[in-house]
């Protein structure tokens, strides 16, 4: 039996740990140091307060991932969001045109990977909680990836190390997927990806604002979204907004309540309203959230390294859900290939 490792559990490690699983004669093992998988598909859903502050909303373009959508809606995972969509210019408002579908997980984005993961739970070993700080060659003579790293539950950070994977693929942002392999490939490093400071607001009354979906050209703020609007949610009034990229580059060192303040402060003034005090606010920083530079390739393959190591996520085709499921799932594709010996 075959073992693979596949680090990242967000949409390209659970696409392609879905492919690889139609193969019983691998065990496939996914790490992931996250509370729940999803990577940027993210949500809050602890209470009354729910807010999805990654991902907004995705798109279905592919025959393919037009299915498992499909699959998931008639599941009832998925829904399509049929709010009222605008973009905010120095102008004023103009309403969007385009009738492609956005589709969200219901009741919170997150549900999309779980969704994706739910299917795999007896064919694949899915470890939450397990950060991996080191991957490393097998002392085996027929070579071999050790992976190790610690666990990142509130009551253990215990060390763990699990041995002997023919094939390793990581999922995780280029820089850190760098940091991590401690290895070189150029291609790689070619991609980048822009940080987002989210902000998430409760309201205690609607607010007057005629649309549910807002792409803003602004110094400070890119989006903002009435949350509450989207299928399945808790009743209420919740804001997401998403900062630019370059205010959330030169603000990222910012604390919570100042980070808040700004972009509660500059939806306001924008959006010509009154201010209101938020009965409730949070914030998230994600240093690695869209991506500016696609490596235009769906996968890598280290091809310098004996045993597999390959590489896949959005970074490779672009800032979208839906690319991070065609690189995991057409990388699990190659790998299916390659560990069948089909010639090239
Ligand atoms: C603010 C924001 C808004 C967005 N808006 C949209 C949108 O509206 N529409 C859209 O289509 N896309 C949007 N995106 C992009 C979309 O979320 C991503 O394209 C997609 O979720 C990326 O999936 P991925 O699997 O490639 O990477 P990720 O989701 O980043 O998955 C990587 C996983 O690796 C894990 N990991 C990292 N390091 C380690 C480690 N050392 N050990 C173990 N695990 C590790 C992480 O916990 C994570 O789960 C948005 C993203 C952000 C952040």
């Amino acid at each position: 039996m075959k073992r693979i490792a596949i680090i990242g559990s967000g949409v390209a490690g659970l696409a392609c740990a879905r492919r690889l699983a139609a193969d019983p004669s691998l065990e496939i093992i996914i790490f992931d140091k996250g509370r729940h998988p999803g990577g940027r598909l993210a949500s809050r859903d602890r209470d009354q307060n729910q807010f999805d502050y990654g991902a907004q909303y995705f798109t279905a373009r592919s025959p393919e991932f037009k299915s498992v959508i499909s699959k998931m809606m008639e599941a009832g995972a998925v829904e399509i969001w049929n709010g009222r969509f605008g973009r905010l210019t120095s102008d004023g408002f103009l309403a969007e045109t385009s009738q492609e579908a956005r589709y969200v997980g219901v009741p919170c984005m997150r549900s999309l990977a779980e969704a994706l993961g739910g299917d795999l739970a007896k064919s694949i070993d899915l470890r939450q909680h397990h950060r991996v700080t080191s991957i490393e060659k097998s002392d085996r003579s027929d070579g071999c990836w050790d992976v190790s790293g610690e666990l990142t539950r509130a009551d253990s950070t215990e060390p763990f190390k699990e041995k002997n994977f023919d094939c390793l693929v990581i999922t995780v942002p280029p820089v850190q997927a760098t940091e991590l392999w401690k290895g070189q490939n150029e291609k790689l490093e070619t991609s980048s990806l822009s940080p987002c400071i989210a902000g998430m607001f409760s309201f205690n009354s609607p607010l007057p604002i005629e649309y549910d979906g807002i792409r803003i050209e602004d110094s400070v703020l890119a989006w903002a979204a009435r949350d509450s609007s989207k299928p399945g949610r808790p009743a209420g009034e919740r804001w997401t907004l998403h900062a630019s990229p370059q205010w959330s580059q030169d603000n990222i060192t910012l604390n919570e309540q100042e980070a808040l303040d700004a972009l509660c402060a500059r939806f306001f003034q924008l959006l010509k309203i009154d201010v209101v005090a938020p009965s409730f606010s949070r914030y998230h920083r994600w240093r690695y959230a869209l991506v500016t530079r696609a490596l235009e390739t769906p996968f890598l393959i280290d091809k310098d390294n004996e045993p597999m190591l390959a590489f896949c996520g959005d970074y490779c085709e672009g800032a979208r859900v839906e690319a991070a499921f065609d690189s995991g799932n057409m990388l699990a594709k190659e790998l299916l290939d390659t560990l069948a010996g089909v010639p090239r």
